[in-house]
């Protein structure tokens, strides 16, 4: 057969691949490995469904072998269903698919489009021109008698001719170029299949040699003892997936032990949740829930956890928007039949079938949650003491799934010991509590004990602990949980709800000081009030209305940002306390002066803020414990 030219579609594909597209050549064995899988896939149908191929002989399995020697060559062979004359031309000088053609044309020209959109269509058994300047195809169709081959040095032509085949299938045999000899390696070619193609359902044999023994070659004593090389096969895929089989053949066993397959933690899974979708998308997912934060897990850098293949290839364990950030200690696998072999990162990102399989996959992975605080609390409050925090990340990254997320967050709580969630906390306050309230804070500064909470305590009202950072940016953003509102007890306008508690009359009689003191800390505090919450504490302090909070400023702080508004805390005094009404009775300025910046910076101090001079602060404790002492 004459030669015969590429369809320009092809040339100019194929002038991409070689000069402009992928950085990861390695692609290419993926490629072929994935076509010839899907060749005994196809035959192997026809021998279930079709008269003419019942019975036919068929031991499906794909074998690779290659040369290292002067003409560095890597072939893959299959036994499936091959190519005739025509499908040889068809399938390999055309472009059968209608997306890699269009892309051709709507990236004419434009080189950064090109690369970028590149990924989206395949290039398939194209990518063999990356690393071969010659690409060889001998094949024969099941059934047929006459095989043919195919090729071509990619450079706008191709041949094909009549050729010997013993079985039907193909064989893809490269001629490797300076690029590609690196290929021509045992190790290479064992690495790039078991992370690409290792759980392809059907076997893959390497071909090696192996020198001989020193044994054996003398034992052999022959004239070319010692240059003997011994031929070995070896099946370097596990040929099997375990998320593809059905949920009913497999054991505990099975999924603890593919999980460690999967991660590098030691420990069993505290739980996995493993579905298969059928519909308008047809994919399968296996999401594990780790029992111990991975040691990353906080890290801006941190590694994802999922990896994603297409009909059982692998595509990528690299890609962070899987799933969503707050999600990020999920470990499992996705596998799509929809999405194309080639999906590039930027690809993944826009393409709907991903964002339509993400989405019902946080659904999944929210309402197991759910199901596993309900069947499993204690396992539930293990996951939650460990994870709890990136969980609650959700809360403002994913507002479409606030209500699922509401029910999954857990606190402490000033009255009781262990985690409640908001409807537990709903359920158990009594009926003239018509708010929920919460303080903000830092884990080290011991919230339950903080003097913020006396007021609450002795009216009976539960105060949840809020001590991670993150509660800080979240929880103001929730509103409302039910009918009740969220109410910080570090902030000045909470009190107005314990109203009922006022002591007018003390109140009265501490106003003169109040204004002394406001005076000695004007640059410090936005005001001095009498306070509702104190009861054993002398005092406090607390946010004006919408100001952050310290704790919040702390964050913030931490966050790296510099300049912060200046917003000054609200001092409060407990009207009844002893200091205070002493120092009410006493016009001693002295005292008041350094009592009133301890009573402040004692406030601080108890919601993790040092005093801004140590020095200072020391002499004034002296000072007062001197006089304590006349
Ligand atoms: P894709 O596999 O994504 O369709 P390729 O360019 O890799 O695109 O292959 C084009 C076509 O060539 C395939 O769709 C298939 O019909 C045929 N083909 C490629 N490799 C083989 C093979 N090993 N056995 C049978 N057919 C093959």
């Amino acid at each position: 057969m004459a030669k015969q030219k590429f369809k320009t579609e092809v040339t100019e594909l194929l002038h991409l691949i070689t000069h402009s597209l992928y950085s990861q050549r390695e692609i290419f064995l993926r490629e072929l490995v994935s076509n010839a899988s899907d060749a005994l896939d196809k035959l192997k149908y026809l021998t279930l469904t079709e008269d003419d191929y019942k019975g036919f002989p068929f031991v499906p399995r794909i074998d690779i072998e290659f040369d290292a020697g002067e003409r560095s060559t890597l072939s893959v062979s299959d036994s499936g269903i091959g190519m005739d004359a025509e499908e040889l031309q068809e399938n390999l000088g055309t472009i059968a698919r209608s997306g890699t053609r269009r892309f051709l044309h709507d990236a004419k020209g434009d080189a950064a489009a090109q690369t970028n959109l590149i990924g989206q269509f395949g290039v398939g058994f194209y990518a063999s021109f990356m690393v071969a300047d010659r690409v060889e195809v001998v094949s024969r169709r099941a059934g047929h008698d006459q095989a043919h081959r195919w090729v071509s040095d990619g450079r706008g032509r191709f041949e094909v001719e009549s050729a010997e085949r013993a079985q039907p299938g193909t064989t893809v045999t490269l001629h490797l170029n300076d690029d590609g000899k690196e290929f021509a390696s045992r190790y290479r070619i064992e690495g790039i299949v078991k992370r690409y193609s290792n759980h392809i359902p059907h076997p893959i044999h390497l071909h090696y040699a192996e020198p001989a023994s020193a044994d054996q070659a003398a034992a052999g004593a022959g004239e070319d003892a010692g240059d003997k090389a011994e031929d070995k096969v070896e099946q370097i895929n596990a040929a099997s997936a375990l998320w593809k089989r059905p949920k009913s053949e497999l054991s505990d066993d099975d999924y603890r032990e593919f999980y460690k397959t999967l991660t590098v933690d030691t420990e069993d899974p505290l739980h996995w949740v493993h579905t298969h979708a059928e519909g308008t998308l047809e994919y399968t997912t296996l999401f594990y829930l780790p029992a111990k934060a991975p040691p990353d897990i906080y890290y801006a850098d941190y590694r994802p956890g999922m990896k994603l293949y297409v009909r059982r290839v692998f595509i990528t364990d690299d890609d962070r928007d899987l799933l969503p950030v707050y999600l990020r200690f999920i470990r499992g696998v996705i596998d799509s039949e929809d999405l194309p072999l080639n999906v590039s990162r930027e690809i993944l990102q826009q393409n709907r079938t991903m964002s339509a399989i993400r989405q019902a996959s946080v659904k999944k992975i929210l309402s197991e949650l759910g199901s596993l605080a309900k069947n499993n609390p204690t396992a539930y409050d293990r996951f939650f003491t460990e994870l709890g925090r990136v969980l609650k990340e959700g809360l403002y990254q994913d507002p479409g799934n606030r209500e699922q997320l509401l029910e999954l967050v857990r606190y402490r709580s000033s009255s009781e010991e262990g985690l409640v969630s908001l409807a537990r906390y709903q359920e158990r306050i009594s009926s003239d509590q018509k708010a929920i309230y919460y303080i903000t804070g830092d884990r080290s500064a011991d919230l339950k004990r903080s003097p913020l909470l006396e007021a609450y305590r002795e009216k009976g009202f539960e105060v949840l602990i809020m001590e991670d950072e993150i509660d800080e940016l979240v929880v103001p953003a929730i509103g409302t949980y039910g009918d009740l509102e969220l109410k910080s007890v570090n902030r000045s306008d909470t009190a107005d709800d314990l109203q009922d508690e006022r002591d007018r009359e003390s109140e009265k009689k501490i106003e003169p000081l109040l204004a002394r003191m406001k005076k000695v800390l004007s640059d410090q505090v936005k005001d001095v009030r009498p306070s509702l919450r104190l009861s054993d504490s002398p005092s406090c302090v607390v946010a004006d209305g919408s100001d952050p909070t310290l704790a919040f400023q702390n964050v913030l702080k931490q966050l790296g940002q510099r300049d912060l508004p200046d917003s000054k805390p609200i001092l409060e005094v407990n009207p009844g306390h002893p200091i205070i009404v002493g120092l009410a009775e006493r016009g001693d300025d002295a005292l008041l002066d350094d009592a009133s910046r301890l009573l402040l910076e004692q406030a601080l101090l108890i919601e993790g803020v040092r005093p801004e001079d140590p020095i200072a602060f020391a002499k004034r404790l002296n000072r007062v414990m001197e006089r304590a002492l006349i």
